[in-house]
């Protein structure tokens, strides 16, 4: 892969009202127009340059658009007031009633919940699937199959889609690959191996630090502006739109996005070895047990690592809560749903970001309920980390002092 989505996002220069090396914050919900004609003209959408209303967009909310398209490599990019805005849009403004989608039948929980029980009122059906099965996808295709979606590393079992696959199909029947990259940005580019449209949380990796929700939405000019249309879009309809003071803040955060990135993969890939070489049930894209570590290779950006995700399935959930709160305890990291924070979060996935899915189902995917999903923080000292968690560990019998497992 020779996109360089970072150096790509540095070089985008905006300059402050008065020089600054920040750009100016548009502090505005709505602009004024020197002529009624250009006012007219603009709600007509053939006004290149002008604002109108801050839910249409605002230029704070343009220039971290224009960063998302950079790390992506498309065309452009619509920000949105959270990662559900930003799919909920999507996938609305694809499908009428009636219609249906072909789904990874491992996906966030709220991404699940929306496509599995809101999707109803619309009567648009859903077929989740195991993604990493190309024939099982291909073969729940329809004539009225509008869209394949999947998350290039999935929350939370960190299943690896084919997204040049995956791609194929989607064009060989004229849909769209929709690729939520949320869990792995700059290491995958989802875009570059073909998805048609990324939608990201912002509120994890990008942002990373946990101040707020936020969402976007990476595809073609045409897409975009579909989405922000006056009467048809749903960005502009729904009016999921992101504030611009915040869309200034993330935009500074995301100039060290590279860097934390690297941190976050070459801490996790410690500990994911460290726990595999304990006899721990452990699962991360760098590993070789992985059962897509090849094809992440294949995908992934190297400079970047394999990620700052890993899971750890400690057999119970009675454990799995009493290492989380001693981890807790020592300092460790927080009990705490989210990801891409500096500090390690880690949960019980299964009965928290994973609870819409019903037990059986869950069952079914391999969710077990003593699997722990960590995100990896930015610690400086991993292998003092990686004794302090080892020894919680040994304090609750998880594993023996003697490194088998208890
Ligand atoms: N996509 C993934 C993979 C997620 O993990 C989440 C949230 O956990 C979302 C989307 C939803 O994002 P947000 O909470 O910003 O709406």
């Amino acid at each position: 892969m020779d996109y360089k989505a970072s150096e790509h996002i540095q070089d985008l220069q905006h300059f402050g009202e008065f020089g600054g090396v920040n750009p100016s914050i548009s502090d505005s919900s709505t602009y004024t127009f020197l002529s009624a004609k250009t006012m007219f003209d603009t709600f007509e959408g053939n006004t290149e340059g002008c604002y109108l209303y801050s839910r249409h967009s605002s230029p704070s909310n343009l220039y971290l658009g224009e960063a998302m398209a950079q790390l992506e490599g498309t065309e452009s990019a619509n920000v949105f007031a959270s990662g559900m805005g930003a799919i909920t849009a999507v996938i609305l403004q694809l499908c009428d009633t009636g219609d249906h989608i072909v789904c990874s039948r491992t996906i966030y929980g709220g991404t699940y919940a929306f496509m599995k029980n809101f999707l109803k009122k619309f009567n648009i059906t859903v077929s989740f699937v195991d993604i990493t099965n190309l024939d099982v996808v291909k073969n729940a295709i329809t004539p009225k199959t509008k869209m394949i979606y999947c998350e290039a590393v999935s929350n939370p079992l960190l299943e690896i889609a084919n997204l040049g696959a995956l791609s194929k199909m989607a064009k060989e029947h004229s849909m769209p690959l929709v690729v939520d990259n949320t869990f792995s940005p700059l290491t995958i580019n989802a875009a570059q191996l073909g998805a048609d449209i990324v939608v990201h949380s912002l509120t994890k990796f990008i942002n990373g630090s946990s101040d707020c929700v936020a969402g976007a939405v990476c595809a073609s000019t045409d897409f975009c502006l579909s989405l922000k249309d006056v009467n048809n879009g749903a960005g502009m309809l729904l009016g999921s739109t992101m504030d611009s003071l915040r869309a200034a803040s993330i935009l500074k955060n995301m100039r060290t996005l590279h860097i934390r990135i690297k941190k976050h993969s070459e801490n996790a890939s410690y500990l994911a070895n460290k726990f595999e070489e304990d006899g721990l049930k452990v699962v991360y894209p760098g590993l070789a047990s992985h059962p897509s570590h090849e094809l992440m290779k294949a995908q992934m950006n190297h400079e970047y690592g394999f990620g700052g995700m890993l899971t750890l399935d400690v057999g119970t959930l009675d454990k799995a809560n009493a290492l989380m709160e001693l981890m807790q305890q020592k300092k460790l990291g927080y009990l705490a749903v989210s990801l891409g924070f500096y500090k390690t979060l880690f949960s019980a996935s299964g009965t928290s970001t994973s609870s819409e899915i019903p037990e059986e189902e869950q069952k079914q995917l391999g969710l077990s309920e003593g699997l722990i999903r960590f995100s990896i923080g930015l610690d400086n000292d991993i292998h003092t980390t990686y004794k302090a968690m080892r020894g919680c560990m040994e304090e609750l019998g998880i594993l023996a002092a003697d490194s088998a497992l208890a």
